[in-house]
């Protein structure tokens, strides 16, 4: 670490520490993706977790991260992010320009984990400065600054991305996705899903196994309407509306049927699946 970097001086010694996760979070493991994520960390290898939206992809790594004691930086990745959105740039302050590392450079300067969402979402010349990151050389070269950031140790790049429904335009090309493991992750199983969604919701385990039954049908549809089915996330956005007296029709209507889609057709088969459900 470089005790004359401003960013240091204004942060105090741990430049990561508001990264840092103070709590275990909540993680209820599908399978051996715990063991696994461990044996790569190990190596410091890039990974992409891939699979469908709201499956706990984000979950996990910050589980990970927790049970690793390392720091963790997340982006949410968007067509309009730039590449000096993720490796910084030079701001004018009152002492003139200067520059400031962007979150990816951060991760690599000082050993965070970081977590890059949905990376197929970001235009390739943005993605394209992970590429010296993902091999032997572990570097990321600032071209503005004119320097060459070497990875610290710990420093580990994980990427997410949900094959289900990109188009072949956001497929991530293969000189990208050479680059990187990768662990599939899908919804878990009924047992472990309800447990989840009562855990996160506060609602009765009974009512979670009917949430997840509900799940299981609308996922049923997937490709015959759906792009997807209800995610973990929409049946916990579900659980909640109902633990807190809103009917289940209503809550189940405004968190997974008029989210899930805009087809009059497809909306009344959902709106059907639940009436038999609840
Ligand atoms: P993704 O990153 O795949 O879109 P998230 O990790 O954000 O999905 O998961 C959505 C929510 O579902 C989480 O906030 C969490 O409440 C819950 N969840 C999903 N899978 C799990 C799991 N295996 N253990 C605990 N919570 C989970």
């Amino acid at each position: 670490m470089n005790a004359k970097d401003p960013l240091l001086a204004a942060r105090g010694d741990d430049p990561l520490a508001g990264y840092r996760l103070a709590q275990e979070p909540f993680y209820r493991p599908a399978r051996n993706e715990i063991a696994l994520y461990e044996q790569a960390y190990r190596h410091r290898m890039p990974l992409i977790l891939k699979g469908p939206t709201g499956c706990g992809k984000t979950r996990f790594v910050e589980r990970m991260a927790w049970a690793l004691r390392r720091p963790l930086i997340t982006l949410a990745c968007n067509e309009d992010m730039t590449a000096s959105d993720l490796v910084g740039r030079y701001l004018l302050d009152a002492d003139g320009t200067a520059w400031h590392d962007g979150p990816l450079t951060m991760a690599v300067r000082y050993g965070a984990i970081c977590y890059l969402d949905e990376v197929v979402e970001a235009r390739q010349d943005t993605t394209v400065v992970i590429h010296p990151l993902t091999d032997a050389r572990r570097v990321l070269p600032l071209d503005k600054k004119g320097e060459v950031v070497h990875a610290h140790p710990d420093f580990q790049l994980v990427v997410s991305y949900n094959p289900g429904y990109q188009s072949s335009a956001k497929d991530m090309k293969p000189s990208t996705r050479q680059r990187f493991a990768a662990l599939e992750f899908d919804y878990p199983d009924a047992a472990t899903e309800s447990d989840i969604v009562a855990h996160e919701a506060g609602i009765a385990p009974a009512l979670a196994e009917r949430l997840v039954t509900l799940a299981h049908s609308t996922r049923a549809l997937k490709h015959h309407g759906l792009d997807e089915g209800a995610s973990t996330r929409m049946l916990i956005y579900a659980g909640l509306l109902i633990r807190d007296g809103v009917s289940p029709a209503d809550s189940c209507d405004m968190t997974i049927t008029q989210a899930l889609t805009d087809d009059p057709d497809t909306c009344q088969a959902l709106k059907q699946l639940v009436q038999a459900k609840f």
